[in-house]
């Protein structure tokens, strides 16, 4: 009897890792989980909406706690180490034989052999942040072999293991969910609104309309037929998926919408490069959490968005658009990883009084629109944008709006607008700008109240010139302030633990670089934001040091400490 139910359960396990492996291009069961000791689980998935990109991997549970073992999920060689003080932190890449390669994030330490080579790597550099290729099979490692103790290093916002598989070749990151890792997943995606654009505007330059939407099990529809006020419109959902027994809210896998049982377009997140991953801003309504409002996803790609995660079934998939008085059947389907399936099912029709596209009387001659190369000049500002910058088109709003001492402020549209790259930002001086100063100039960048110092580089003509990829507030400043080095945790002349910590801050820009010496030689200096620390090595051995630490910032302000510490 007993023996039975085993069999069964097995049984339901084949079947299950199956129908994963059915549509799935990718080994099943090949990688283990790479996390030892915590409860198996995930706090996100591989398509999370987060700022300005997708998730592009699992963050595995290691119970809110760091130094959890960290294993190697197949055989294969360190291929890559990254130390870096945002983003992934210290992060290590194995090569695998067929193809893959995974990535772990946000660690502490490395197995002491990786270890040791890192750090003699560093010092070689006089550099703590590396990205290090490391020749082939000079650390081979074995599945499920101890790799490194998990950490919250880098952009994490508390201690996990961020994990990515990723083609070797073309370094495509995969749906590491489409691997068959044991994570149980009975649960359909749930949406939590419906909203419709009217296309004959910039998706920027309205608000959607919400169509109610009513839960039946995994089916959701509309009572009453949607009456259109417009000749061309588009959709979007607010929806989010959970595995079994989890409470997270992660990412869903895959939308298709159909008109009148016909396909129109298609998003799956099978893959995303991260050349890719910064069209999530053009993916989500960027204008609505721009201004404190949830993640909306847009059904069809805005035009300026060319992710390859979408299919286009029409010529133009990016709006639909209702001919006839009749009445229409929108039909979508919302998938995650594991194939869970809701629907979602309304009527469309459009008014005999709805505004016509063909009357082309809403787009105005000045709109900027992507595809395109635009420009504008006022006052000392000139703004060009190129073909990629915009997803959608906008009636551009600048102008000046202070009088600050080298330059005027310029509003340089609205920052709740998403720019994808290259808009250039030229600003020139309003007085003569002393010999001695034109390398302090730097470009003052206001968002949401937020002011942030940039680099900026002086042409031919005088003005200095800014690549950024965020409408919002410009000015010029001089900047002679160096950084402010301050001890965090010890005092001169006074007796240092294991770890030397320091804070350097700056007024406007971030720091360019930060060198530190123990008794005139370079130690390694480790930073998260504003923290810097030494762990102290052998080149502070028990006794009386000096520490000297010198602080840059991007334009070129250096400040220097002396400090007599006691080991
Ligand atoms: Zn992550």
């Amino acid at each position: 009897m007993h023996k039975k139910r085993f069999y069964i359960l097995f049984f339901l396990i084949g079947i299950s890792n199956l129908l994963i492996g059915q549509d799935s291009p990718y080994p099943q069961n090949y990688f283990v989980y790479p996390v030892d000791k915590a409860q198996v689980g995930i706090v996100a998935n591989f398509g999370e909406l987060r700022p300005n990109h997708w998730h592009m991997g699992l963050d595995c549970r290691t119970n809110a706690q760091e130094n959890y073992p960290i294993l190697a999920a197949a055989e294969g060689y360190i291929a890559k180490v990254k130390i870096e003080p945002y983003g992934f932190g210290n992060a290590l890449y194995i090569n695998h034989p067929n193809g893959f390669t995974t990535l772990y994030a946000h660690l502490n330490d490395f197995f002491p052999e990786l270890q040791a080579y890192v750090k003699q790597q560093q010092y070689a550099q006089k550099k703590w942040n590396v990205f290090l290729d490391i020749p082939k099979d000079l650390f081979k490692v074995t599945k499920g072999m101890f790799i490194a103790k998990s950490g919250n290093t880098g952009g994490s916002m508390g201690p996990h293991l961020h994990f990515e598989i990723r083609d070797t070749k073309t370094d495509k990151v995969l749906n590491p969910l489409r691997f068959g890792f044991n994570l149980p997943d009975k649960v359909a995606p749930t949406v939590t609104s419906l909203v419709l654009y009217d296309r004959n505007k910039s998706t920027y330059e309205q608000s959607p309309l919400n169509i109610p939407i009513i839960k039946k099990g995994n089916q959701y529809f509309s009572k009453d037929t949607f009456m259109l006020n417009t000749d061309c419109f588009s959709l979007a959902i607010g929806a989010y998926d959970q595995l079994s027994a989890t409470p997270n809210q992660n990412g869903i896998f895959a939308a298709t919408m159909y008109i009148d049982d016909q396909p129109i377009t298609a998003f799956r997140l099978d893959s995303i490069d991260y050349n890719e991953t910064r069209f999530l801003n053009a993916h989500i309504d960027y204008k609505l959490k721009y201004n404190g409002g949830k993640y909306l996803q847009h059904l069809s790609a805005l035009p300026g968005n060319t992710i390859a995660a979408y299919t286009t079934f029409k010529s133009d998939g990016s709006q639909i658009e209702v001919v006839d008085n009749q009445s229409h059947k929108v039909f979508i389907e919302v998938l995650d990883a594991n194939n869970n399936k809701c629907t979602i099912s309304f009527y469309v029709k459009k008014k005999t009084t709805a505004s016509s596209l063909k009357e082309n009387t809403t787009v105005p001659y000045n709109a900027w629109h992507p595809g395109a190369y635009s420009s504008t000049k006022i006052e000392n500002l000139e703004i060009k944008l190129a073909p990629s910058s915009l997803y959608d088109f906008i009636v551009p709003d600048v102008k000046s709006i202070a009088a600050n001492s080298i330059s005027n402020k310029f509003m340089v549209h609205y920052p709740y607008v998403p720019v994808h790259n290259d808009l250039e930002i030229y600003i020139t001086p309003k007085l003569k700008i002393d010999a001695s100063l034109q390398n302090k100039i730097i470009m003052l960048q206001e968002i949401k109240g937020k002011t942030e110092g940039l680099a900026a580089s002086i042409q031919k003509n005088g003005a200095y010139k800014s690549t950024v990829r965020s409408f919002g507030n410009y000015s010029l400043a001089v900047d002679t302030t160096a950084p402010v080095i301050t001890p965090n945790g010890f005092s001169n002349n006074g007796k240092v633990s294991n770890i030397v910590r320091f804070k350097i801050k700056d007024n406007y820009t971030s720091i360019k670089s930060c060198n530190a010496f123990i008794d005139g030689t370079w130690v390694l200096v480790g930073f998260k934001g504003e923290n810097f620390y030494y762990k102290v090595d052998e080149n502070c051995p028990a006794g009386k040091h000096e520490l000297k630490i010198e602080a840059t910032d991007i334009v070129g302000n250096t400040s220097t400490k002396t400090f007599t510490i006691i080991k």
